[in-house]
């Protein structure tokens, strides 16, 4: 089989949440690297083991326990802005691998409910700590994950074709994430100032309106 069909068989089977809980930078990447690097089948929470039976059945592999290293297999949640709390700093829409978060600069931000796929790679980065996750109370069924892939591959393109010259997708990818990462993985007091001059910057703005 050609190695881009057996990447989107695989990629066909996997829940396209694009949480990167693999250790992947999406579910193609890690379709990729289970077609080129024979990257182990169980490193998918999302998909729990029913994924993994699934990938073990297409590719003729024994079925491995789900690596719990990974995550758990958990039910669906969404994610939910505080509103009031919001200060427009668009970090969120930065995180979100499927562009299931709107607003501006300096504006308030919401989620499409519909389309957000339960990754919750947009709460850490919130520096004020106004997106919760919370049960969506439905499954995750294959026509969520047919919308996901296609919203994951056009921000992907959208991404690519902004930033063709000399960065390429992985480091544009990179780049977006970095401030992102950076506050997340920061100590408390760092986060504190940042949330700190965030509230500032907000309170400030408001007393000029
Ligand atoms: S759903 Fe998440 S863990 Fe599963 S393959 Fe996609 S990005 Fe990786
Ligand atoms: S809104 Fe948040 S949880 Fe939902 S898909 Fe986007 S980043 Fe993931
Ligand atoms: S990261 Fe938080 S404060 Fe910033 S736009 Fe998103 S929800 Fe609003």
């Amino acid at each position: 089989m050609p190695t881009s069909l057996l990447i989107d068989r695989i990629n066909a089977v996997l829940p396209q949440t694009q949480c990167t809980k693999c250790g992947y930078d999406g579910c193609r990447p890690y379709a990729r690297a289970i077609a080129l690097d024979n990257a182990a089948i169980n490193r998918c929470p999302p998909g729990g083991q029913q994924g993994v039976q699934a990938l073990a059945r297409l590719l003729d592999r024994p079925e491995p326990e789900l690596d719990s290293s990974c995550g758990e297999h958990l039910p669906l949640q969404v994610a939910v802005i505080d509103e009031a709390h919001c200060i427009g700093c668009t970090l969120c829409i930065q995180a979100c691998p499927v562009d299931a978060i709107v607003g501006a600069n300096k504006l308030m931000h919401t989620v499409l409910a519909d389309d957000c796929t339960g990754c919750d790679l947009c709460v850490a980065p919130c520096p004020v700590d106004c997106i919760i996750m919370v049960d969506a109370g439905h499954e995750w069924t294959a026509q969520h994950a047919d919308t996901a892939r296609t919203r994951y591959e056009q921000r992907q393109h959208r991404l690519q074709a902004l930033h063709h010259e000399s960065s390429g997708l992985a480091a544009r990818t990179l780049a977006n994430k970095a401030p992102v990462a950076a506050l997340a993985s920061s100590d408390s007091t760092t986060r504190q100032a940042v949330i700190a001059q965030a509230l500032e910057r907000a309170r400030a703005r408001r007393q000029k309106a």
